[in-house]
């Protein structure tokens, strides 16, 4: 059998996809033919794989536009955090002391630290399992940062109802914003996870 026939079989045998009569004819042949041989070996290592993992043209405009997308969150976050400061430090003590910071400066956070999670995108098996994650996670951090803020500021608002109703008025903001931080962050980490090719 000539040489240049077997090499032209030897990637459908490779995939699996020549017939018996083929397969054997190639098997028949490498197995007298050490330049087929080493032929067929050179095209079963994983260079092909090695190929697979450097990604096309596509791809890597995906990965230009998830990573982008990560990034403007990044600064957006730290942004509202750093008016929420600035914002914080001219609110003279009484009333308003902690307004920023409830309102403003922990749901920040939260979208902020939340963004941690997409750095775990790969272990999660589908897109939705990990865009539900990461908003219960951004609700979870909004919530820590709440109770970190409350005893920060000794919150104790808890035992008076009249107290509790006045504050919940006062961080309508806040709670707004943890709400529609959590949506984003249900949103943009999906768009996240599609963009890096999860189903
Ligand atoms: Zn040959």
């Amino acid at each position: 059998m000539d040489c240049n026939i077997v090499k032209d079989l030897i990637p459908l045998y490779i995939d699996g996809c020549c017939s018996s009569e083929s397969a054997k004819t190639v098997e028949d042949h490498i197995s007298k033919c050490q330049e087929c041989r080493e032929l067929l070996e050179i095209m079963k290592t994983p260079a092909n794989i090695e190929e697979e993992t450097i990604p096309n043209k596509f791809g890597r405009i995906n990965l230009w536009k998830a990573s982008v997308l990560q990034s403007v969150l990044l600064f957006v976050a730290f942004g509202l955090i750093a008016i929420g400061v600035a914002m914080e430090a001219r609110t003279p003590l009484g009333l308003l002391n902690g307004y920023w910071a409830f309102n403003l400066v922990v749901p920040a956070t939260g979208l902020l630290l939340s963004l941690t999670t997409w750095y775990f995108v790969r272990l999660f098996r589908n897109k939705k399992r990990f865009s539900d994650a990461c908003s219960l996670i951004t609700l979870a951090i909004i919530i820590c940062a709440w109770i970190w803020a409350m005893m920060h500021y000794e919150a104790s608002f808890i035992n008076e109802p009249e107290i509790l109703f006045a504050s919940i008025l006062l961080n309508s903001m806040g709670i707004a914003l943890t709400v529609i931080f959590c949506f984003l962050s249900k949103v943009l980490s999906n768009k996240y996870a599609k963009l890096l090719g999860k189903e």
